[in-house]
């Protein structure tokens, strides 16, 4: 038997990871599917996501609460993610797309299609100027 075999239980998590907008956690998906797969375990649905990563149908992104998985297919994009409140931007593929151009001309390969920058957004940044201001 074949890991990569595409289960039924599989194919369903694929499908909920590309019904829903965005980004969802495993907690997420486990949730969606408990109803009606009441077999179901949060390490099955994490195991069948990796696997779904690995066989490219989804992309796994550590944003910094855990892993979150989003279906494969859409308009790459990559996001900024603020350290501070956990917000999350998109950037647009086309404000990194120079960037990965450059590696490649000098012989990398970029495999990644969605890209986490980390730091801290203009309102945490204002907060931490306060603070500073306060001492
Ligand atoms: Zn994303
Ligand atoms: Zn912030």
């Amino acid at each position: 038997m074949s890991t990569m075999r595409m289960t039924i239980q599989r194919r369903k998590i694929l499908a909920t990871v590309q019904g829903l907008p965005g980004h969802v956690s495993a907690e997420t998906i486990y949730h969606r599917l408990k109803p009606e797969m009441p077999e179901l375990s949060p390490s099955t649905v994490y195991r069948n996501l990796k696997a779904l990563a690995d066989m490219g149908r989804v992309s796994v992104t550590d944003m910094g609460q855990g892993w979150v998985f989003e279906a494969v297919g859409g308009t790459p994009h990559h996001h900024l993610v603020c350290l501070g409140c956990g917000e999350v931007e998109d950037l647009s593929d086309s404000a990194v797309r120079p960037f990965f151009d450059q590696l490649e001309r000098r012989g990398f390969h970029v495999a990644t299609n969605h890209l986490c920058i980390y730091g801290y957004c203009s309102s945490c940044q204002e907060k931490a100027g306060a603070q500073e201001a306060a001492r």
